[in-house]
């Protein structure tokens, strides 16, 4: 490694040595390392939701699947310090000479493992006793379907799982076949294809965990252009395992008319009610909810302001899967687009529920039919 390459920076209160090209290039390069400054909100948010997972977690380590240059894990260490052991895996050396030397700066090489193997095989082998993991991340390039067994059987009974989907045109609909084989269901390339997508992959986790005699329990979950993100409380239980299909179902979603519902049982005829047109069926999914309320308000509590008002969405979005962009409603009306919260405010005042959505900051949810909100403006 020629360390002109690399660069020292600070995210959160943790110094990073950062390849100096991700800093300036459009799209970070793989080589020497991948290292995504983008992804900085992010990481913010899992140290977020790792403190507030704290007090529920028996052993106190963290595994990072692919850690890269150990920006995650480093952080783990630097601003989680209850957690005592940090386990940072990649398959690229340069990469995991530089977290070691991170961590040297930082002065937590004592509780960090650096290693270079195949991710499920790190995965494997557990901690230095060959236990599984109290957290488990997982943040692959491209899908992480191949690689949910691994993680499912790397954590702990009672412990917290984080995986990011950067698949995103797969899961949100370009690719319907590369997503019904990957994810056992099929997208929405619609207006909210990215709740779609996040349900999607929670489905999968689920259904992988109950193969597995575990169940999960999604709590928080949030979307970006260029990724989803799900954490999940993972439990020991063949019980709860064979509840799994009390959450999974599918949204239907008519591209005539906007009109959109959830159901439990798959129709691949059913027509919509308003139109008559036939209904695109998104799913199988998961149809539960992705936040934990009391979960999300720890961590809304420790947050910066761009993040808070994300987190404060999720906490105050209602139980509905799917949700309706403003601009969709203006354009359907060919009236001027309403701010959301105006939005809110009428469907509240006609007699609806109606929040807002993490998922999109131009967006809303709401009990009501299509119909009824364009009645109501
Ligand atoms: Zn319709």
């Amino acid at each position: 490694m020629q360390a002109s390459e690399f660069v020292e920076i600070t995210e959160g209160q943790t110094k990073l040595l950062v390849p100096s090209l991700s800093l300036t290039a459009k799209v970070p390069p793989k080589t020497p390392a991948f290292f995504n400054p983008s992804a900085k909100l992010n990481r913010d948010l899992s140290i977020l939701a790792y403190r507030a997972f704290l007090p529920r977690l028996a052993e106190k380590t963290f595994a990072d699947g692919f850690t890269g240059i150990g920006a995650r894990a480093l952080r783990v260490a630097v601003e989680v310090p209850e957690i005592q052991q940090v386990y940072g895996n990649d398959v690229n050396p340069t990469a995991i000479e530089t977290a070691k030397s991170a961590a040297a700066l930082n002065s937590v090489s004592d509780k960090c493992r650096f290693s270079v193997d195949e991710v499920c095989k790190f995965l494997q082998k557990g901690n230095e006793i060959g236990e599984r993991f109290g957290i488990v991340d997982l943040d692959p390039f491209g899908t992480p379907a191949r690689h949910i067994d691994c993680v499912l059987r790397s954590v702990l009974d009672d412990g917290l799982i984080s995986i990011t989907a950067t698949d995103t045109a797969v899961l949100c609909g370009v690719y319907p076949e590369v997503c019904l084989r990957r994810y056992y269901g099929r997208p929405l390339n619609n207006d909210y294809g990215n709740e779609t997508a996040l349900r999607l992959l929670t489905s999968l986790i689920a259904l992988t965990a109950s193969r597995l005699e575990l169940a999960i329990k999604p709590i928080f979950a949030h979307a970006a252009m260029q990724y989803l993100r799900v954490y999940a409380a993972v439990s020991v239980s063949s019980s709860e395992a064979n509840n799994v299909y009390d959450n999974i179902g599918y949204t239907m979603h008519c591209f005539q008319c906007g009109n959109r519902t959830s159901t439990r049982e798959f129709d691949g005829n059913k027509k919509c009610e308003l139109c008559q047109t036939k209904m695109k069926v998104g799913g199988q999914l998961w149809t539960s909810p992705l936040h934990d309320p009391d979960f999300v308000k720890k961590m809304s509590a420790g947050a910066e302001k761009q993040n808070k008002k994300l987190l404060d969405a999720a906490l105050e979005e209602i139980d509905v899967p799917y949700y309706f962009r403003a601009d969709e409603i203006s354009s359907r009306l060919k009236t001027h687009p309403q701010s959301v919260s105006k939005v809110i405010e009428k469907l509240q005042s006609s007699g609806f529920k109606a929040s807002r959505t993490p998922f999109n900051p131009g967006a809303f949810k709401t009990d009501a039919r299509i119909d009824q909100i364009l009645q109501v403006f």
